[in-house]
């Protein structure tokens, strides 16, 4: 088979600067070791998020020029609203300014205090919004999914006895809504099947709960279910997004991901009163139905972004990409979460660097050496991150897992920069037993990560 190619050529380019080490201690330093202190211009190469990053294609740009900027139904909205009803045929189609406020609308409208809300994993802003509303969060991913190195074709999956046993425990009555996030970004980026959203449904529906998709990454979703689920290779990509969104009642999407775009997101259901409610809400903070918050401009984009991101060589690139840097540290023997997801590679810091305790911040110190070393910025998923102190003793807790995410932006870096990323990671995986933890000089009381000060220990 020949070389899986990058399925477009390139018009615009945006330089990058390459610092010298010595240039980077110094600036890692200043910025109190954290990463999302440093500038990007500092950045060689910037895996810390494939949210707002894509690079938009000359129709997209081209669109921008198209927009129209009617306050009331402009034609922008209503080529937006047919692009999203063609994929995910919801009745109503509610556009806002990203994932979030759909997520503040949909929970406010559902949910009251006493509430639960199942999800494979909640995402952190779908987490903070459905708490916020008075309910509880719930997670219920399937046991593999707590195994870095266990290996499923669809570790993204919820586990459905776990979910009827909620239902059992707390009474349908409690539960206005279940989620399922696809992929799963919290779980790794990992992938859940048509048949566990079939099942999901088929055991909601007697107790009458809507289920509702957060579908970030809906596309990246619907190539591995093509490529993994028994009798789904010969159907299209579109074929598959229908099946997967016709058991839904709604969705919540953040266009930053799966609609290649820079800014933007929308809120559908089927549920005309849910939706009435919902365009009173968004008048409130958001702006008026057909634009919620957003541009024509960015609606044209959007409209244009759902389109492509559906093409086969598109997804085959980009799932191949990640998969590609993903075996490559593989090969060299440094741990990673298997298998490689859509978005992101994982790397296990708490495997790589098992003499630093997790106290000591293993996964930001990896994080630190691979700017050190290559200008990448990555992020840690651990105990910088989810740590928490003990309310009883005041003691420090370290986080769940610690990992270093590289998520890839679509469409932005080329096959040489993974392999200077892939290089990158290994040398400093051959090098790891020389790396040290550090300690915290500077923390906030809530997110902690985002402003953190931190120094290293001899
Ligand atoms: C990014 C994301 C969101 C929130 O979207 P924003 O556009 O960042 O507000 C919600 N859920 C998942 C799974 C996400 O990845």
């Amino acid at each position: 088979m020949k070389t899986i190619i990058e399925p477009f050529k390139i018009k615009v380019v945006e330089p990058i600067r390459m610092t010298s080490r010595a240039e980077r201690e110094r600036i890692i330093a200043e910025a109190g070791y954290n990463l999302f202190q440093v500038s990007a211009d500092d950045v060689l190469i910037d895996l810390l998020t494939d949210s707002g990053t894509s690079a938009m294609s000359a129709e997209q740009w081209a669109g921008i020029m198209r927009g129209d900027e009617a306050y009331a139904c402009s034609k922008s909205f209503y080529r937006f609203q047919d692009a999203v009803r063609g994929i995910f045929g919801f009745r109503h189609v509610i556009p806002t300014h990203q994932g979030r406020a759909a997520e503040r609308i949909l929970f406010s409208v559902m949910c009251k205090q006493g509430d639960v809300v199942p999800n494979n994993t909640h995402f952190d802003t779908t987490r903070a919004n459905c708490e916020y509303a008075g309910a509880e969060a719930v997670d219920l991913p399937i046991a593999e999914a707590r195994q870095p190195a266990a290996l499923h074709p669809f570790k993204g999956n919820m586990d459905t006895r776990a979910l009827a046993a909620l239902i059992d425990k707390v009474g349908a009555e409690r539960i206005p809504l279940c989620m399922i996030t696809v992929t799963n970004n919290s779980g790794g980026g990992q992938p859940v099947s048509l048949a566990n959203i079939r099942e999901i449904k088929a055991i909601l529906e007697p107790h009458g709960i809507p289920l509702y998709i957060d579908a970030c990454r809906f596309a990246e979703n619907a190539w591995f279910i093509k490529q993994r689920e028994e009798g789904q290779a010969e159907r299209s990509i579109r074929e598959i997004c229908r099946e997967m969104f016709a058991y839904a009642d709604g969705c919540t999407m953040s266009a930053k991901k799966d609609a290649l775009v820079n800014i933007g997101g929308f809120l559908c259901t089927n549920d005309d009163r849910l939706a009435e409610r919902e365009r009173d809400l968004l008048i409130l903070t958001e702006g008026f139905p057909t634009y919620g918050g957003l541009a024509g401009r960015d609606l044209e984009a959007i409209a244009t972004g759902l389109e492509e991101v559906l093409r086969e060589d598109y997804l085959q690139y980009r799932i191949v990409s990640t998969s590609y840097l993903g075996q490559a540290i593989t090969d060299a023997g440094v741990p990673i979460i298997q298998p490689p997801g859509g978005h992101a590679i994982y790397i296990d810091a708490a495997a790589m660097l098992p003499h630093i305790p997790p106290l000591e911040f293993p996964a930001q110190a990896l994080a630190i050496e691979l700017y050190n070393e290559a200008g990448i910025r990555s992020v840690e998923i651990g105990t910088l991150m989810f740590g928490r102190k003990d309310p009883e003793s005041g003691e420090a807790l370290p986080g769940p897992m610690e990992l270093v995410r590289l998520a890839i932006p679509r469409r932005v870096y080329t096959q040489s920069h993974l392999d200077y990323v892939a290089e990158a990671i290994i040398e400093v995986y051959q090098r790891r037993e020389a790396i040290r933890g550090l300690r915290l000089v500077y923390e906030a009381p809530f997110l902690r990560h985002f402003t953190a000060r931190l120094e290293p220990l001899d």
